[in-house]
């Protein structure tokens, strides 16, 4: 059988504005989350009694069973990387002057991961899968109650 070949040789894009205003809420256990972590510094999970999983940031139900989750847990600012990506341009195609890097981490009691940015990593070379890592809390002062008072996560040398 043949295959026809593919006469897409580049991805075709148009720039332009799409004018949107939202409001976006955390949900309940996103603001059990938001709260712990801008007020105390905290990373707040909840646990399933059903199947052990242990989430992080928070939810309301478990992704696995549907059981809805009303054990919290506090988790140290410790973990395990699990994946990275590092990324040299933006959206459109343009180098960044700095690279950005994200990475998925484990926090040490937890079961599933958490989507952050790998910080002070620019060159993947030096950046190894297992490694420890811990998650930088902006100051008290500095929060907002957002995702983003957490700076990113930091390899432990
Ligand atoms: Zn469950």
């Amino acid at each position: 059988m043949k295959r026809a070949r593919s006469r897409i040789t580049e991805t075709r894009t148009w720039l332009g504005e799409i004018p949107i205003r939202s409001r976006y809420t955390a949900g309940v256990a996103g603001q059990l989350f938001l709260t712990a972590l801008k007020e105390r510094g905290e990373l707040i999970g909840t646990r399933c009694a059903a199947c052990s999983q242990v989430y992080v940031p928070a939810r309301q139900f478990c992704e696995r069973c549907f059981a809805e989750l009303t054990e919290t847990v506090k988790l140290k600012p410790e973990g395990t990387l699990k994946s990275f990506t590092i990324g040299f341009v933006d959206h459109d195609g343009k180098r960044l002057k700095k690279a950005l890097a994200l990475a998925l981490v484990q926090l040490d009691g937890a079961t599933t991961v958490f989507f952050h940015r790998l910080l002070d990593a620019t060159d993947p070379s030096k950046v190894r899968i297992g490694s420890p890592v811990q998650v930088v809390i902006k100051p008290k002062t500095k929060r907002t109650g957002s995702i983003l008072d957490i700076e990113g996560f930091k390899i432990k040398v």
